[in-house]
């Protein structure tokens, strides 16, 4: 069975979507009389969210539903800091360590400052996180929270609409875990929507 949403109405609807998506009904976005149910097909960019969020709740096995929320999460949270250009790296250091004094220089704040240990889990060739650490992604240093930079749960409607609170705070505080390891926590802790 299939329902089909306006996608102004879809946030105001989200509720009640969710109780269909438990009965398996499809849901389908509708934009100016264009249908549309899958985050693949071409879109307008302003849908784009609005087809991820229908994208989970067509998924109805519930670790693919949280791997799916991981991900776009995941994505949110990258090119924001991307498209801003948060961390401003220039010869592989951040905005932040190159406004220090030299000796407490590092990359970035994947290494200490006290012993210059970098976390294990950094690619070194890549630069760049070789598990995609969503609570790591949250993280801003003082410098850039001195400049009104700021990340929170209910900022991804991804994370907003679909975890319970506990889920919410191990999406926060699982710092240096895997995706598998942070979805192996919200399945121990799923409640119902
Ligand atoms: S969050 Fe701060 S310390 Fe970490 S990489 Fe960005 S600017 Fe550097
Ligand atoms: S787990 Fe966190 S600290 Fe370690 S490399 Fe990934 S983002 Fe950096």
């Amino acid at each position: 069975m299939n329902k089909v949403v306006d996608v102004d109405s879809f946030y105001k609807k989200i509720y009640y979507l969710k109780i269909l998506s438990k009965f398996r009904v499809n849901i389908i976005v509708k934009d100016k009389k264009r249908e549309y149910q899958n985050s693949s097909v071409k879109h307008p960019d302003k849908i784009d969210e609005i087809l991820k969020m229908v994208n989970i709740l067509n998924t109805h096995k519930r670790k693919d539903r949280y791997s799916l929320i991981y991900d776009y999460a995941c994505d949110y949270l990258d090119n924001e800091f991307l498209n801003n250009n948060w961390c401003d790296f220039k010869k592989n250091m951040c905005i932040s360590n190159r406004n220090k004094p030299e000796e407490y220089q590092v990359g970035s704040c994947c290494t200490r400052t006290a012993n210059r240990e970098t976390c294990h889990y950094f690619d070194d060739t890549k630069k760049r996180c070789s598990i995609r650490c969503l609570s790591c992604k949250f993280f801003v240093c003082r410098y850039l929270e001195s400049h009104g930079i700021k990340y929170r749960v209910k900022d991804i409607p991804y994370l907003k609409y679909f975890l319970s609170l506990r889920q919410k705070l191990f999406a926060r505080i699982s710092f240096f875990r895997t995706k598998e390891e942070i979805i192996s926590d919200w399945l121990k802790f799923y409640k119902l929507p």
